[in-house]
């Protein structure tokens, strides 16, 4: 497997490439998308595994945190590698993993979020006039939200209507860099993608979503912990050594995927928060999470 290729920022087209290379590579590996951004950009999803446990992973929610795209990429690629050539990894049998679950990943629900995010906005974009507006100028290096302005991990229906009056406390009421939930749950084109597909695929007996950064796992909602959730967190925690632990900013607890997965199916979600240091972490920090976090990925398949 080739390192050097995960130290490229991870963009959208580093995602769609990465994914047909390793389909190319694994025929069992079904690739979909989930339907498009603001932009138009797909959003890829990927199936593997027969079984009927199903497991999501979802990735990069936010603009500056598309090393968490790169992380999934380079577990489904080393996943797809070990299923291949039946090595047991963690004593994890493969041949078991693919018989008995259904992997699905999305590693990146916000291709516009990133591409502003890496590549800056020019005045060709559509969009680029209240862009600039919105983000009080041409640096976007604090940039986390969808190309419209709307923080997509607090676009979800879960304490919706309370956030906005946090929003208000925060002094937010219009689309910007980040923390703006939008006009209404699944306003965003990402979102209402996601959610329909787990809408018809559901249950997930675990959903997992990554962010960056804080080597923290977040659990249940508003107090609400589905039965085996805690469990199966410090598990979690134990195999990467990060810490499970409640939200420390009220904020941060609303709207958000796993808030709202919880909540409609009351099964277990949980945001996992990867690396430490300041967003946006390097690309080279891709790899040491990456091997960090590498045993609770593999479990993950079998908590
Ligand atoms: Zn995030």
């Amino acid at each position: 497997m080739n390192k050097k290729i995960y130290h490229t920022p991870t963009d959208h087209n580093f995602v769609i490439n990465t994914l047909n290379r390793i389909a190319t590579d694994n025929p069992i590996l079904f690739m979909t998308t989930l339907g498009s951004s603001v932009l138009g950009k797909p959003i890829p999803a990927v199936r593997i595994g027969t079984g009927k446990t199903n497991l999501l992973y979802v990735g990069c929610h936010h603009g500056a945190e598309h090393i968490t795209s790169g992380i999934l990429l380079k577990f489904l690629e080393e996943l797809c590698c070990c299923i291949k050539t039946g090595t047991k990894i963690y004593g994890i049998d493969p041949e078991y993993i693919f018989r008995t679950r259904c992997i699905y990943m999305v590693p990146m629900l916000n291709p516009d979020g990133v591409e502003l995010y890496i590549h800056g906005a020019n005045e060709e974009m559509p969009l680029y006039q209240r862009l600039i507006k919105m983000n009080n100028g041409t640096d976007f290096s604090k940039w986390q939200a969808n190309i419209r302005g709307v923080d997509l991990n607090h676009n979800y229906d879960a304490g919706f209507y309370e956030y906005k009056e946090l929003e208000k406390e925060m002094g937010i009421s219009t689309p910007c860099s980040q923390r703006f939930s939008g006009e209404y749950p699944e306003s965003e084109p990402e979102t209402a993608a996601l959610c329909n597909f787990i809408r018809v695929i559901s249950p997930f007996k675990y959903l997992f979503s990554f962010h960056s950064q804080g080597e923290e796992i977040y659990s249940g909602y508003n107090g609400f912990e589905p039965k085996g959730s805690v469990r199966a967190a410090k598990m979690l925690a134990l195999y990467s050594g990060y810490t499970h632990t409640l939200p420390k900013e009220k904020a941060a607890s609303y709207g958000g995927l796993k808030d709202w997965y919880v909540n409609t199916f009351k099964l277990p979600a949980y945001t996992i928060e990867c690396g430490r240091g300041e967003n946006p972490l390097p690309p080279s920090d891709l790899i040491p999470i990456y091997v960090s976090i590498r045993k609770m990925l593999f479990k993950s398949l079998i908590l």
